[in-house]
């Protein structure tokens, strides 16, 4: 028998939705620390955030995934989701075997986006953040992606007097 860890009775606010691929758990929950998020939710299949859209995956596992996403923001009430792609993944490697590597990462990234649309639609006011991991030197690193700022009016002439 292990010896007793400590238990929370509070859910968690936070849901990771990332792949399976064990060498990226780490740093995942290092990331999710490091933005707030002592505790987390996890959702983690192969690919990810790649099964919430249609684009990444089929409709049933797309079915299946979405739903257990709803399912933990309703009754967990989750209020930020943090979807995490990462570099080399094996799920892309084989679902999208045809697709060079450097094509790979730009889908990944339209699929992060498409996923938190998916989960945007049903839950509005649900915060989603969105990273890329990369390995090297021994070291995971994340990129966010984030929507760019609406553009500012045009205030070019603001000073021009006449
Ligand atoms: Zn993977």
């Amino acid at each position: 028998m292990t010896k007793g860890l400590p238990f929370d009775e509070t859910h968690p606010k936070a849901l990771a939705v990332y792949c399976s691929d064990g060498r990226f758990t780490r740093a995942v929950e290092a990331l999710l620390k490091a933005i707030g998020h002592q505790r987390l939710d996890t959702m983690t299949l192969p690919g990810g955030p790649a099964l919430l859209c249609t684009s990444g995956a089929n409709l049933s596992e797309v079915d299946t995934f979405t739903r257990a996403a709803h399912f933990l923001i309703d009754g967990h009430g989750i209020t930020d989701v943090v979807l995490v792609a990462h570099q080399g993944c094996g799920y892309y490697r084989n679902r999208f075997s045809r697709i060079a590597a450097p094509q790979i990462e730009k889908l990944q990234l339209e699929h992060l986006t498409a996923a938190s649309k998916v989960l945007q639609r049903r839950h509005p006011e649900l915060t989603v953040r969105r990273f890329y991991a990369r390995a090297a030197d021994g070291m995971v690193s994340f990129t966010e992606h984030a929507d760019p700022a609406p553009a500012q009016p045009a205030n070019k002439f603001q000073n021009v007097t006449r």
